[in-house]
């Protein structure tokens, strides 16, 4: 097997001479295309790829997850049985310069359960009647809506002890789609301002939670800008480059990405990953993936990280964390690991 090289690419002033100045620091994401954007990158990426049956899966859970979001019965429901926070809490939030709606402190809303629901009924009706996922889709139903919330709470705050790692991606889209539907009503009521940038910029200014990619947006004057992508509200906001997306450190700030020695990409399965590179940091050993726009305009941070897995593998031989996470995909993930096999609590 040709085993590619991971190798810089690109210095830190190349990159700096690229920068432009101040940025939106918070993009929300647009309802209508997030997840079918996601799930159309996803397809593409199936094709030929030696995790096509997973990335087909989750191609089918991001289908699952855009209808739920746009189907205006259910989001009249939820909009009538979902809390808001009040714009005292969001400005005290913003005068602490801390996110407003961290899993931290704002309540898990019971009405989530209710977009896992639908996203369940959707995926079911995709899958022939063999499935093994069948099973697990069963085993969710089970549980009554004290057990689900403990298996919600434990993926927010990345405690996997307990976490049933082959329920866990539904667990997590229907997060993701309750805190996406939480976020823009949120900024719905309250336009101006609602997430402004926080203290800690390596976390989402509206749900505090990591970025699972960065992104190099184009649409600027001057080529592209770098976001970050929030693993469970998918905002996206500004970070500048050649600085450390874990420990804010702007010293030995390495890229990498995937190439032969003649200087050419490689063909990992038949996957072309030349839009994804590696962001390293040798002040905290950690690294976070960079998708490109202007390299492949159709990259999704959600999709292309899931797609290049053999990128984790290798830098990991280098000693290299995990500094994001990508709740559809915990394992490699630096989020604490119980090493207890998964099971659903109560269910046996
Ligand atoms: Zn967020
Ligand atoms: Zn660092």
């Amino acid at each position: 097997m040709n085993i590619p090289q991971s190798i810089s690419f690109l210095s830190p002033e190349e990159i700096a001479t690229r920068e432009i100045g101040e940025q939106a620091n918070t993009q929300l994401p647009d309802l209508s295309r997030l997840f079918k954007d996601r799930e159309i990158r996803l397809r593409q990426l199936a094709a030929g790829h030696s995790m096509r049956d997973f990335l087909i899966f989750m191609a089918d859970l991001a289908s699952a997850q855009h209808h739920v979001l746009n189907d205006s019965e259910l989001s009249l429901a939820q909009a009538k049985d979902t809390q808001l926070p009040s714009v005292e809490f969001l400005q005290a939030h913003a005068k602490a310069g801390t996110p407003p709606l961290d899993p931290k402190h704002w309540p898990l809303d019971q009405a989530w359960a209710r977009e896992l629901e639908h996203i369940l009924a959707k995926v079911t009706n995709h899958l022939p009647a063999q499935s093994p996922i069948l099973a697990i889709i069963d085993e969710l139903k089970t549980l009554t809506p004290s057990q689900l919330n403990d298996q919600a709470q434990s993926l927010l705050l990345g405690e996997l002890t307990g976490l049933h790692m082959g329920a866990s991606p539904f667990i997590a889209a229907a997060l993701q789609v309750f805190w996406v539907r939480l976020a823009a009503s949120t900024a719905k009521n309250y336009p101006h301002q609602t997430f402004p940038a926080v203290d800690q910029a390596t976390v989402c200014p509206c749900c505090g939670s990591k970025p699972v990619s960065s992104i190099n947006r184009l649409g600027t004057d001057v080529g592209t800008s770098r976001y970050l992508n929030c693993s469970l509200c998918q905002t996206q906001w500004y970070m500048p480059r050649i600085k450390c997306t874990h420990c804010e450190s702007t010293k030995d700030i390495a890229y990498h990405s995937l190439v032969n020695q003649d200087g050419h990409a490689v063909q990992v399965s038949v996957v072309d990953e030349g839009g994804v590179s590696l962001e390293t940091c040798d002040v905290c050993s950690h690294y976070l993936k960079i998708v490109n726009m202007a390299k492949d305009a159709q990259v999704e941070p959600v999709a292309d990280d899931l797609a290049t897995l053999t990128l984790d593998l290798l830098i990991a031989d280098e000693g290299y964390l995990r500094g994001g996470v990508n709740l559809m995909m915990l394992f490699g993930s630096d989020a604490q690991d119980s090493g207890d096999p998964p099971h659903l609590s109560g269910s046996h």
